[in-house]
């Protein structure tokens, strides 16, 4: 994966000198370089142009952050940069009925099938009972295709002869909800290209099932191309995310980088792998380290950082001591967690947080914009001493942040646990807890 564009920003960022501030003259050059590299990897000329002139302003004149090299200091900045272009956050989708209705489409060849197969494996390992839907009626061999996957993977599949398409997918709602079924993946017709007749018979199925998501599947080896086929789906049908396949094939990345920034919209999977099991949840953090294809350099990067958190620690540590720990100081350590590639070791740490059996990064997304949520509505006061929230004030803090007060409740028990438990603690393990907290 990105082989080429990897070892073209290598040789870009190579040339740094080490100086306490980052001069144009410096920044202009790495830029340059940068822009070929992106160029090359065939990213969206418009999105280079946005690419060089954000890190223009964020590079020069830069002060080079204590405890990192010149260096690493670009290096950390391009890569914040390559994050943004991805998308910033990662983003599946929140299940939130029943059943949660997801269509796949795209040309033909993309993988389409092949990944309504992989998303149903990977949702049944998080626990949800997928229902595989073959509406892909002008391929015959894709309804078979299904079948054998389904069976493989133990997942049923939904297909009917001589009806059509959309009928079918209604069909398989009722399916769906008989037995017991908490996801439909609908497996759409493709075309060799993009043609009329497509598009309106996917409007015709979006119109009758009105899934809760709909993921377009693109072949990430045909580079531009695959922006284009987005737009065009986008404009026609409007979809709800990306799933880029055959990530494993394509050295290059430039559609990746593209896709945002001229589409709107996230890309949700990636597929890594001609196996059942190679399909990932999109990272645009992991992802950009891939890109720079410098884990080393950006692990040292985040320990350098961390030497400097041991100051804010200490600092979070005399709160604590001092009863002064608030509820925003709490958020900032949640949020911290979130930024983590694996959280499930930390999340045992804290009290009360393991007990809402935050099994995966999903959850603990959907758990934390909740969290973020309740404290945001509450006022200053409130949130330095969270002692005078009384009922009729749990009550404006719910309203006001679209939960309820059963929510707002477990909210403040979490909190004071963990203050309980930090203030119980000795001194050099409660900082051992917050040092990894931001991790
Ligand atoms: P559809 O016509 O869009 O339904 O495409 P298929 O699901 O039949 O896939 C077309 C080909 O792409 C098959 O040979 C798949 O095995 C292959 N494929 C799908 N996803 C990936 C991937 O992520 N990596 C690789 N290497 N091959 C893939």
């Amino acid at each position: 994966m990105f082989e080429d564009l990897e070892a073209k920003l290598a040789n870009a960022l190579k040339k740094i000198k080490g100086q306490a501030l980052i001069t144009e003259q410096d920044a202009l050059e790495v830029l340059k370089n940068i822009k070929f590299a992106l160029l090359e990897a065939d990213v969206n000329y418009k999105v280079v142009k946005e690419i060089e002139q954000e890190l223009k302003e964020k590079l020069v004149g830069k002060q080079i952050e204590k405890n990192l090299t010149p260096f690493q200091t670009i290096v950390d900045t391009v890569h914040k940069e390559l994050t943004q272009v991805l998308g910033a956050e990662s983003s599946t989708f929140v299940i939130n009925s029943k059943p949660f209705i997801v269509m796949l489409v795209g040309i033909q060849g993309s993988g389409k099938t092949t990944t309504c197969a992989k998303l149903a494996r990977l949702l049944k390992s998080k626990g949800r009972q997928a229902l595989l839907v073959a509406c892909d009626i002008y391929r015959p061999a894709a309804v078979k295709q299904l079948q054998t996957l389904g069976k493989q993977l133990d997942i049923p599949v939904f297909s009917k002869e001589n009806t059509k398409p959309q009928d079918i997918a209604l069909e398989s709602l009722e399916y769906a909800k008989s037995n017991g079924r908490d996801i439909v993946i609908i497996d759409t017709a493709g075309r060799l290209q993009i043609d009329e007749q497509l598009m309106q018979e996917l409007v015709v199925m979006k119109n009758t099932v009105q899934p809760n998501e709909i993921l377009l599947v693109v072949d990430s080896m045909i580079g531009q191309e695959a922006v284009n086929i987005a737009k065009k789906f986008n404009d026609d049908i409007g979809i709800s995310g990306l799933i880029f396949t055959k990530m494993d094939a394509d050295a290059r990345g430039g559609a990746l980088l593209s896709i945002k920034r001229i589409v709107g919209k996230p890309i949700k999977f990636i597929g890594v792998g001609e196996k059942i099991s190679d399909l990932e949840q999109f990272y645009p953090d992991r992802i950009a380290s891939r890109i720079l294809g410098m884990g080393d350099i950006l692990t040292l990067i985040e320990q350098a950082k961390n030497q400097t958190d041991e100051q804010e620690q200490k600092q979070l540590q005399k709160k604590l001591k001092k009863n002064q720990f608030t509820l925003d100081d709490f958020l900032g350590q949640l949020k911290k967690i979130q930024k983590m590639g694996s959280i499930a070791s930390i999340i045992k740490m804290i009290p009360g947080l393991n007990k809402v059996k935050l099994t995966n990064t999903d959850d603990f997304e959907v758990e934390l914009k909740k969290i973020t949520a309740i404290i945001q509505s509450m006022t200053k006061k409130e949130k330095e001493n969270y002692k005078i929230i009384d009922a009729n004030r749990k009550r404006r803090i719910a309203k006001g942040s679209g939960t309820d007060v059963q929510s707002v409740n477990k909210l403040l028990k979490q909190f004071e646990e963990m203050n309980k438990m930090m203030k119980g603690l000795d001194k050099n393990k409660a900082l051992h807890i917050m040092k990894n907290l931001g991790r």
